[in-house]
């Protein structure tokens, strides 16, 4: 395929005829026409690109455009797309078996990389996040016999029953459920409290501490936008589980092997019981996992008496990417991380400043967002004033010039080895970007106007 986007610079055109032939035929057949909500651009409008090649920083349409890809597959594809040594290593995996329900040397291998650059002692592969959360969870209430779990406004763990209770800024420690299906009961047993918030973590175990089984959280917080953990968060985190005999699970799903070579862990070590991990350790293939001290995992059959099981857990081709993948990310991998995430975060800043657009650049590590808000951004509630208009009309300047950003407002960006050495890729969205900041600084006036507008017409004549 060549590369369709005209030199110069002029925009993709906005209707993209073979993405939208399948999103019609994908919508008769499969719920929304995808297999995982976000997907569908139902945040942002339009239709969904089609995706059918990768190849280092860069992702190729079903209308033969090229776009610089800043999701990565939502975060597994640390070294971008199609590395040449992880397609290898899944070509000789597939050969030698696809499977064979038995164990495997491969996935020996694989957590003995885990356990050298984490501080879990002992781990447990399954297939992807939400399982990892949710028999962390009930590894946590089987060593601890009790039964409530603590987590936090905005933080998503998978689509785990009990951690689908988010709770809107009134019923903030209810657990209600956020969606039909989950039962009260399955919410009950989760308090939900406001991210880096821990006056109000001590307060909920002043008050119950000894029915709570665990805390779980996000090592930092990248599924409400980026926010970090402020002011020993996660150590106060760890702190207050253990005055009351409860675990602290800390979700590196998506930091792990992202963010350092040990994840969040390895810029801010604190004492967890339990870690739960996913995509970078697949390479882009279904691999995570949960791990731990040694003397909470050996709780887990057939060790112990937590069941937990897995037909696919610790797939060949799976471990054969994911040991691949975490072989190549060296510590001068994550330097190159840091520093393209560091100019791409101050690319979008200066050209939202020059277009006179209010944000706020939100860093952990090497992942960042732009919420588009003046307010200072520490929890969901502040992560919610975002605009959500103007981030859609800068989304879809970014796409119209070659740029494929989240499709929604409350996600990170994400880099990859690929994208820091590839110069084309970033001059591509150094172009684009104050196209996209005057198209939502033209977002943030329309929506001035027409509430001046509103004042207006509310005024007695
Ligand atoms: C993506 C994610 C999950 C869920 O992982 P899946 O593989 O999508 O089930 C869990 N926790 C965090 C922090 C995540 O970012």
């Amino acid at each position: 395929m060549t590369d369709s986007y005209p030199a110069g610079g002029a925009p993709y055109p906005s209707a993209a005829p073979a993405s939208e032939a399948l999103f019609d035929r994908a919508r008769s057949i499969v719920p929304g026409g995808v297999n995982s909500p976000v997907r569908a651009f139902q945040a942002v409008g339009g239709t969904p690109r089609f995706m059918v090649r990768g190849s280092g920083a860069w992702l190729y349409d079903a209308d033969e455009r090229r776009y610089v890809d800043l999701v990565a597959s939502w975060g597994p594809l640390l070294l971008g797309h199609a590395h040449p040594e992880v397609v290898a290593a899944v070509q000789a995996a597939a050969a030698r078996g696809t499977s064979f329900g038995t164990p495997t040397p491969g996935e020996v291998e694989l957590a003995a990389e885990i356990v050298d650059r984490t501080p879990v002692e002992q781990v447990r592969l399954v297939n992807s996040g939400t399982e990892a959360t949710m028999s962390a969870i009930r590894l946590a209430r089987g060593f601890t016999g009790r039964s409530k779990i603590v987590k936090f406004a905005g933080c998503y763990h998978g689509h785990v029953d009990a951690l689908l209770a988010s709770a809107g800024s009134g019923v903030a420690t209810l657990g209600l459920p956020d969606s039909p299906g989950v039962t009260g009961a399955a919410a009950g047993e989760t308090i939900v409290l406001p991210y880096n918030d821990a006056a109000a973590v001590a307060a909920v175990f002043a008050e119950q501490g000894q029915h709570i089984a665990a805390i779980i959280t996000e090592a930092a917080a990248g599924n409400m936008g980026m926010v970090a953990p402020r002011d020993g968060f996660n150590a106060r985190l760890a702190a207050i589980a253990h005055e009351y005999g409860a675990l602290l699970i800390v979700d590196e799903v998506m930091t792990g092997f992202r963010v350092s070579r040990g994840g969040w862990a390895g810029h801010e070590p604190v004492d967890a019981d339990l870690f739960t991990y996913g995509k970078v350790m697949g390479g882009g293939l279904p691999a995570a996992a949960f791990g731990g001290r040694a003397e909470v995992m050996a709780r887990l059959a057939p060790a112990g008496p937590v069941y937990q099981a897995g037909t696919l857990s610790g797939n060949p081709l799976a471990c054969a990417a994911g040991l691949t993948t975490l072989r190549l990310a060296d510590d001068a991998l994550y330097r190159r991380l840091d520093a393209v995430a560091d100019r791409l975060g101050r690319l979008a800043s200066d050209a939202l400043g020059a277009a006179g657009v209010p944000h706020r650049l939100s860093t952990a590590g090497n992942m960042f967002s732009i919420f588009f808000t003046e307010v200072d951004v520490r929890d969901y509630e502040t992560a919610r004033s975002t605009d959500v208009a103007a981030y859609r009309a800068f989304f879809h300047s970014m796409l119209a010039d070659g740029v494929y950003l989240p499709p929604s407002a409350f996600e990170a960006w994400f880099v990859s080895d690929a994208l820091a050495t590839d110069d084309a890729a970033l001059n591509r969205v150094a172009d684009a970007l104050p196209r996209a900041a005057t198209a939502a600084a033209g977002a943030l006036s329309r929506a001035a106007t027409a509430a001046a507008g509103a004042r207006k017409s509310e005024e007695p004549a």
